[in-house]
């Protein structure tokens, strides 16, 4: 693409929480596209609610962001830019297509209500356009503030979207939106397009709940301004039963992911291929995925987000990691054997803190697990160790073993395992006895403590 075509997208959180799943694939689209088409990928803080954002909500979501490996060229806040936004309002006042009205909140609920009986759809009725300066001098007398809504033309939006195809939303069918509250506050609708006009934003990426919303924001867009940028609705996100993300999943933190040990790539490499084309599978780099991102990829179904998958392309990114990549993270773990123990039983982990468990399992003083019948097989397997054990010593041990006792197969391989790891399943056996030594592994197939 040419510079003058550059994309140039935004990821647009709230800082009233932490981001969860959803919002984090919203990003990850986000700076995906972006860096596909060597674009400009955009924070910004929706932070026009000040009584329910947070600095440290801001702080969060900029440390998850960076741990998620999606650094961003740009930043800005909303709440740095009232004065725009005032700017925009006027304009509009100016032209009359953001019009005071006075009813409460009661009384619109109750007006919703009766259209609901009358078989009417809830949309407003758009009493106040009809108001004199009068009315609204005696309304104000009353105490009452107006807030403030945007006429829609009542007229069907259309529109091309990168994902869902031609849309069309009927302005008729929906109530003209509050743009700025009673209390002068601004809704995000407004902010909004403000910002993607400044910030020339071309497409604005977002979950489908967005829908609707884009059909207004669309008329905002026109009555403000000749930049209007693409739409691109993302399919929400649906738990593994296809049914919607339960409360636990759809607030599910990056923090709460990152205490588990969840790889930040392996959370990219499930959102970034959930509801695509594309297998889902663990991808070796971020690069990778930015090579593989198309929207043409990505399919109008909901996107299923399944926790075991995560888990298991989790594993799968850590079976091919090399130790330098994990070697901080271990030792701030304080588990210790080095590059050795990771080579061992990284086939074997499905988070980095697995690796704790076969530390303690090699490391720490335990007794063999051996059934009654294989106690005299590990007696004479012990007395076939050698003095001291390499990497290479299981196989030739292990026929001596063979020869000696005339096991084989399962038989005399599964006691062995259990004597020396207490476990039925785990990482190839030379490196694990290479690591515990000989003569802790003697003691074990003698049913001691070692
Ligand atoms: N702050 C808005 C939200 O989180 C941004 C939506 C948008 O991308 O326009 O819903």
């Amino acid at each position: 693409m040419s510079a003058s075509n550059t994309p140039r997208v935004r990821f647009a959180p709230s800082p009233t929480g932490k981001l969860h799943v959803g919002n984090v694939r919203t990003a990850l689209l986000n700076w995906l596209f972006a860096r596909k088409n060597d674009g400009a990928f955009i924070l910004r803080i929706d932070d026009t609610d000040l009584e329910r954002s947070t600095k440290a909500y801001e702080d969060g979501l900029r440390e998850d962001l960076t741990w998620l490996g999606l650094k961003w060229d740009e930043t800005f806040s909303q709440s740095d830019r009232f004065d725009q936004y005032e700017a925009a309002a006027d304009k509009l006042k100016k032209e009359g297509t953001l019009y005071p009205c006075y009813e409460t909140a009661d009384e619109l609920d109750r007006q919703r209500k009766l259209q609901r009986v009358q078989g009417k759809p809830p949309v407003y009725n758009r009493h106040a356009l009809s108001l004199s300066d009068e009315d609204k001098k005696a309304l104000e007398a009353e105490g009452r503030q107006p807030h403030w809504r945007f006429k829609l033309s009542g007229n069907p939006v259309t529109w091309d979207d990168v994902v869902r195809g031609e849309q069309s939303i009927d302005t008729a069918s929906i109530s003209d939106p509050v743009l700025i509250r009673a209390d002068g506050s601004f809704l995000y609708t407004l902010p909004s397009v403000v910002d993607d006009i400044d910030a020339k934003i071309t497409h604005v990426i977002r979950g489908e709940d967005h829908v609707t919303n884009s059909g207004a924001q669309i008329e905002i867009f026109q009555a403000l301004s000749d930049h209007l940028p693409k739409f691109a609705h993302m399919p929400l996100l649906v738990g593994a039963d296809g049914k919607g993300l339960s409360k636990r999943l759809g607030s599910l933190s990056m923090g709460e992911l990152r205490d588990q040990h969840i790889e930040p790539l392996a959370i990219c490499s499930l959102l970034g291929k959930i509801g695509t084309s594309d297998p889902i599978e663990a991808r070796p780099s971020m690069d990778v995925l930015v090579e593989e991102f198309s929207f043409d990829k990505v399919g109008r179904a909901p996107a299923r987000f399944d926790e075991a998958e995560l888990l298991l392309i989790n594993g799968r990114l850590l079976h091919e990691t090399p130790y330098a990549d994990v070697k901080e993270r271990l030792d701030a773990l304080g588990v210790s054997g080095g590059e050795a123990l990771w080579l061992a039983v990284r086939s074997n982990v499905e988070k980095l803190s697995d690796v704790e468990d076969w530390s303690r399992i090699l490391f720490e003083k335990s007794e063999g697990k051996i059934e009654e019948e294989d106690k005299e097989f590990c007696a004479q397997a012990a007395a076939l160790m050698p003095g001291s054990v390499d990497e290479d010593s299981w196989g030739p041990w292990l026929t001596a073993v063979k020869t000696e006792t005339g096991r084989k197969g399962k038989g005399l391989f599964m006691p062995l395992r259990r004597a020396l790891t207490g476990m039925d399943h785990g990482p190839e056996m030379g490196p694990l006895l290479a690591l515990m030594g000989a003569d802790r592994a003697k003691a074990r197939l003698n049913g001691k403590a070692g």
